[in-house]
């Protein structure tokens, strides 16, 4: 049989016409003409001989890596130690992930414990690709095996073997797969607001206020009686429903897990609501103002820059601009997940050398943008890295207010002498991560 598929986690039906499935259950895939969501026929499982739609990201090729509940595809190697050393799991629990950006090299990471390993975490890396070289290569900060000592024909071979013998420097067993966090965020809310995203009012239950920003409230809410959102609600007056409407559309083209994913909006009356993706923990700068140090340590804070790191390089793909990258409108999730929001001054620009200028009484965050912002409105994808420097100020002081005990007309002409921000005292002179 033709496209056969199991699901990667479970999906609970939001639309009558949606599948309900389990990790695990069987599929075929019928029809793929919707972006990001499939038709599908469920082979097994409580849906079994059922028909209707799947989030396409929610389900992988029978057989294929990507089926395996041990591949975490787009996992760093910070995300994979945070993940291993989370409650419940022991020795041997493993995952395999890409090395790096090296499309074809994998890395072993799996849960260890003393005396096997000073380190909670080992590290293998060079799974597939050169097998010439038998030297173990050890650094004192991990393990590092560069190449094993037998050759496999796929991933799944080497696990199934590692199994079954303690091998290629791992040093006990594998034992079971490091269990997935929740499900990416799908494609829009269902497979019928991809294309229509202005959804009825009265779908959207109104749960506990969340926040407050510039152009209004914020709530948690329910669509359809099932999926949890957050609701932005337009302060009405406060702004131009166009403008409102812009950041949406913007948003609602972007696709990438370190983003905050639109659902859908409510513009036929005032207040104009925009559902979005909902972050259990609110901003980052909360988030890090709340903790000082006390549960997040420095790895969690690099953790938390490189991800927002991810979701920027994704933007400037897109040809984007945020403009107003800082703590504030980054939103943090279960397992310090970080995703980037509030596109609302982003603007698309067509190429490398391309800069957008602001218009003219135009308000800024001064201390997080860029000098060329500052004195000539010039925004860029340039621009966006100094913010995200100041943002990387943000989270290693736990939430500080930038150029401390500085105003922001002296900052200005302070840059303009040369001046820049010193490494804050908590923050390591260099940091070797490979
Ligand atoms: P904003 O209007 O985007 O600046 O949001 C104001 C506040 O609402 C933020 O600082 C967060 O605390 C909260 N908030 C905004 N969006 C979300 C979301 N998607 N999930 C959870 N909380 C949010």
């Amino acid at each position: 049989m033709q496209n056969q598929y199991v699901a990667l986690y479970d999906y609970v039906g939001r639309t009558p016409e949606d599948l309900t499935v389990r990790a695990g259950d069987k599929l075929q895939v019928l029809n793929k003409n919707r972006v990001g969501w499939w038709f599908a026929r469920a082979l097994t499982g409580i849906s079994a001989d059922e028909r209707g739609y799947i989030p396409a990201n929610h389900v992988a090729p029978v057989d294929s890596i990507e089926a395996e509940p041990w591949y975490f595809p787009d996992t760093q190697r910070a995300d994979a130690e945070k993940m291993l050393l989370a409650e419940g799991n022991s020795q041997g629990t493993f995952l395999i992930r890409q090395c790096g950006s090296d499309k074809g090299h994998f890395a072993l990471s799996g849960k260890l414990q003393p005396p096997l390993s000073t380190q909670p975490v080992g590290h293998f890396s060079k799974l597939a690709g050169s097998w010439e070289s038998q030297t173990l290569q050890t650094d004192p900060t991990e393990w590092c095996v560069q190449c094993l000592t037998k050759e496999f024909k796929t991933v799944k071979d080497l696990v199934e073997e590692y199994h079954s013998v303690v091998a290629g420097g791992f040093p006990v067993l594998l034992g079971k797969p490091c269990a997935k966090l929740g499900a990416p965020a799908t494609h829009g809310l269902s497979y019928n607001t991809v294309d229509q995203w202005e959804i009825p009012r009265n779908s959207i239950t109104q749960g506990r206020k969340l926040g407050e920003g510039n152009f209004g409230e914020v709530y948690e809410g329910l669509w359809n009686g099932i999926s949890r959102v957050a609701v932005k609600s337009l302060r009405p007056g406060s702004m131009e429903i166009k403008d409102m409407v812009r950041e949406a559309q913007l948003m609602k083209r972007l696709h990438h897990d370190k983003l905050i994913q639109l659902y859908a909006v409510c513009t036929m009356e005032e207040p104009v609501l925009i559902v979005t993706e909902f972050m259990k923990h609110g901003s980052l700068l909360d988030y890090l103002k709340k903790d000082m140090g006390k549960s997040l340590s420095l790895s969690d804070q690099i953790n938390m820059a490189t991800q927002v790191a991810s979701g920027m390089a994704y933007l400037e793909e897109q040809n984007y601009i945020h403009r107003d990258l800082a703590a504030r409108n980054v939103l943090v999730g279960e397992n310090n997940t970080c995703k980037v929001a509030d596109f609302g001054l982003a603007r698309v620009f067509k190429n490398e050398n391309e800069v957008y200028a602001a218009r003219p009484g135009c308000l800024f965050p001064v201390k997080w943008t860029a000098l060329e912002g500052l004195m000539y409105n010039e925004f860029s994808i340039k621009s966006d890295v100094w913010s995200f420097g100041i943002l990387l100020y943000e989270i290693i002081t736990f939430g500080l207010e930038p150029y401390p005990g500085i105003h922001n007309f002296k900052m200005m002409e302070l840059l303009l002498q040369g001046y820049r921000m010193p490494r804050p005292p908590n923050c390591p002179s260099i940091c070797i991560e490979s």
